[in-house]
């Protein structure tokens, strides 16, 4: 197993146990805490971390039975209560306050499962609340002394350990939050592409997929051999550079952007995303004569009509190849080669060409 693999597991365990992991590793900061507070000889925060450990061990079997919501509620409780004791007893250059912003992404991340839509204002009066204790908090004992001094090594100690734990609190959840989504959008992803499949159509442009075109054309050739029609084959220039040059998803603003064109241009037309940046398109009752015109119509339009990406503007050509259909023309797939090899053929000869007859050029 790489460590790429061995991380997938670790987050994908995380994401699935994250109340679990949570209230286990609240449970030994308070067992540290316990510690600390017993070499220092604060007794009422010894009692305090007994209790809070308790209640860890409470919570440990509440989310293991599936309540959820109790634990949530414990958590913000706790930690709240444990800062106001613990600010109380040791006042605020401990740094004891830490605790309360640690438990923010805590609010977020698990308040956003449990609660949702307009409920959601639940998170919103928590995260109000714990801003308005910290408040409160700090006016309040800025200029106390507190009930226990503690020696500088042992506070240090205490300021290091409760930020790290805010630190840690803030990237740990952020990080499962965005490995959470990811996946989440990918599965999504791979849905959308079998749906599109089984509708045959093609996810990102909408437009038929060979699965939806091939039975179109198929059934055309087979009514009447003889059927009027012309096939274009068109194919993007230089499209690989657009996605080097603006990223992935311009490219795919540009096919969008085509296939608006193309569709605005031929509406009357069978449209086909035959593959990544390659359109064919089927010109029923079409003589070669006006397919050529219409085809060259629609590469000056491609030409002139960039595609606007934020504040890009992205200009693209498209090379296209015509073929009629003729006797010998057997099945959709011999009539959609000659067209290919035409527009294989302007790619050769410059790109940006409409390529109608075997090596000639408009
Ligand atoms: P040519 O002028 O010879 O056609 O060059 P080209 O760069 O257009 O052709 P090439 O076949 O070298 O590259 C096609 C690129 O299209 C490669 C592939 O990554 C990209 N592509 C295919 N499908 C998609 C898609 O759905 N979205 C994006 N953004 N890119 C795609
Ligand atoms: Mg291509
Ligand atoms: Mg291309």
């Amino acid at each position: 197993m790489n460590f790429s693999d061995l991380f997938s597991r670790v987050m994908h365990f995380l994401v699935h146990n994250g109340f679990l992991f949570t209230v286990s590793v609240m449970g030994m900061v308070h067992a540290v805490l316990l510690l600390i507070m017993f070499s220092a000889g604060v007794t009422p925060l010894v009692q305090f971390n007994v209790f809070s450990v308790i209640v860890y061990i409470f919570c440990f079997l509440l989310c293991r039975f599936g309540h959820i919501l109790p634990v949530y509620v414990s958590i913000v409780m706790e930690v709240t209560a444990y800062t106001i004791i613990s600010t109380y007893y040791l006042g605020l250059r401990c740094g004891t306050y830490c605790f309360l912003f640690s438990i923010v992404p805590i609010i977020i991340y698990f308040g956003s499962f449990l609660f949702k839509g307009i409920a959601r204002w639940h998170v919103a009066l928590m995260l109000a609340l714990n801003f308005l204790v910290f408040a409160i908090l700090y006016i309040t004992f800025i200029e106390k002394e507190p009930v226990y001094q503690l020696d500088s090594t042992t506070r240090l100690g205490l300021v290091l350990f409760s930020s790290f734990v805010m630190v840690f609190s803030t990237v740990f959840y952020n990080t499962i939050y965005i490995y959470a989504s990811e996946k989440e959008v990918g599965s999504l992803e791979e849905k959308n592409m079998k749906l599109a499949m089984d509708a045959q159509e093609d996810s990102l442009t909408r437009l038929l997929n060979r699965r939806g075109f091939m039975p179109i054309l198929e059934d055309l050739m087979a009514d009447e051999k003889t059927s009027k029609f012309c096939i274009a084959f068109c194919d993007i220039d230089n499209f690989k550079r657009i996605n080097d040059s603006y990223g992935h998803e311009a490219g795919d603003e540009v096919l969008r952007h085509i296939t608006w064109i193309v569709k605005r241009q031929m509406d009357n037309c069978d449209i086909c995303r035959w593959g990544g940046e390659e359109i064919v398109i089927l010109m029923r009752e079409m003589e070669l004569a006006t397919a050529r015109e219409h085809m060259e119509e629609l590469r000056e339009y491609v030409e002139a009509s960039p595609t606007f990406f934020f504040n890009k503007r992205i200009y693209t050509t498209m090379t296209i190849g015509i073929a009629e259909n003729k006797e010998s023309y057997e099945k959709p797939e011999d009539i959609i080669k000659v067209a290919d090899s035409r527009m294989y053929y302007g790619k050769q000869h410059g790109k940006n060409v409409v390529i109608y007859e075997d090596r000639k050029t408009v």
